[in-house]
């Protein structure tokens, strides 16, 4: 099973070595990782003026996966668009066919007091975001800017997007929900807004015709409104919600924050042969990087997703999970999670932690 290993800019390359030891640590046990390191983002445009190599995304290409820590630098924030770091992970998605979004948020009962909820309200809380990640309004033609050619403000400077999504778009990051869904708590909740947009009442019957083949999965719809709603209010509600890319990117982010730490959260991007791009859900924190400081947690459990959906491994996954929960409840923290009463750690040494618990 070849794995590309694109450590990126900034804590990037700390933070994957620590997942990389950890599948190292797995490898040991029979499996055959062959794990190939190339450029990524600002290290990439340094060595080669390009912050996406041909030869990186060869690499990514033909491997089983890719492990990704982070881009981005201020020190290239000067540099035209497409060549700014940022670009490298825009291409991926778009070279690969990366159309679906995995984020779990999970809170671990050892880090309740982190959340900026109360402990009761999310204690337990572990619920599958999956957003699409091709379409929607973000990629849709025709935009611009023009002059308005009609209505009240006609001849006025305007801009305009397009919304729009087709069926096997829908139908894809359907079945991908709704088997996420039967592998866990067996329950999708389909985000829309079907009762003013035309996509998505588009949307919500695809889904629920694509329902029919999963007969084992409840399905329920829920404006995206509401749905930002109970995010807070019940969190605990949800198991697998899928969503289109707008209102993914929103949620997303907004479940993360349930958690109340950016360096737990492990991402996915799959396409449609099962090969993905594995990452944690926060940038590459310039701030903080060479401190040997940053939790490597997020990359390691993007390691175990990796395990899960595209080398074929639910059971390695699953050893990780709990090594990483076994390493919080022995009180090991980074400073992004430290509390009192816990014990602050660097980076490498809750590597070793999260290595030392796989026995
Ligand atoms: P960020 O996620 O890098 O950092 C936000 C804050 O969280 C910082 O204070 C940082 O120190 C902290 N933080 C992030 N990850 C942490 C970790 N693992 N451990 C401890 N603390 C952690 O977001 P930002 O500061 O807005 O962006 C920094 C750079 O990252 C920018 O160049 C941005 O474009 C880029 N970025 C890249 C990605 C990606 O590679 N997919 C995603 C988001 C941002």
């Amino acid at each position: 099973m070849k794995i590309a290993v694109l450590p990126g800019d900034g804590i990037g390359p700390e933070i994957v070595a620590e997942a990389v030891k950890v599948l190292e640590r797995i490898a040991a046990d029979g499996f055959d990782f062959t794990f190939e390191f190339a450029p990524v983002g600002g290290a990439a445009y340094a060595q080669t003026g390009h912050p996406l190599p041909d030869s990186t995304l060869r690499l990514a290409r033909d491997a089983d996966a890719v492990l990704f820590g982070a881009v981005g630098d201020w020190k290239y924030d000067q540099l035209e668009r497409a060549l700014r770091p940022e670009q490298a992970i825009l291409g991926l998605r778009k070279n690969l066919g990366l159309f679906a979004n995995l984020r779990p948020a999970i809170l671990y009962p050892e880090l309740a007091g982190a959340s900026s909820l109360k402990p009761e309200v999310v204690s337990g809380l572990d619920i599958l975001i999956v957003r699409e990640l091709t379409g929607d309004i973000y990629f849709g033609q025709p935009r611009g800017r023009r002059r308005s050619p009609d209505g009240a403000f006609a001849g006025e400077q305007e801009a305009f997007d397009t919304m729009r999504y087709t069926r096997p778009e829908i139908e894809r990051i359907a079945h991908v929900a709704f088997k996420a869904a039967r592998g866990r708590g067996k329950r999708l909740t389909s985000v829309d807004k079907a009762n003013v947009l035309e996509t998505f009442q588009f949307w919500k019957d695809v889904v629920t015709e694509v329902h029919a083949e999963y007969p084992d999965v409840e399905l329920d719809h829920m404006y995206v409104d509401n749905a930002a709603m109970q995010l807070v209010r019940a969190p605990k509600r949800f198991d697998v919600v899928v969503t289109g890319n707008m209102f993914g990117d929103i949620l997303s982010d907004e479940a993360a924050m349930l958690t109340g730490s950016i360096g737990m959260l492990p991402s996915a991007s799959l396409n449609e042969k099962g090969q993905g791009l594995y990452e944690p859900s926060h940038g590459s924190a310039p701030d903080i990087a060479g401190q040997g400081i940053a939790n490597p947690l997020a990359t390691i459990l993007s390691a175990a997703m990796m395990l899960r959906h595209s080398l074929g491994l639910p059971e390695q996954a699953q050893r990780i999970e709990a090594a990483v929960q076994t390493a919080l409840a022995q009180g090991l923290r980074t400073a992004d999670i430290h509390a009192p009463g816990t014990e602050k750690v660097g980076t490498a040494r809750m590597g070793d932690a999260v290595v030392a618990a796989l026995g």
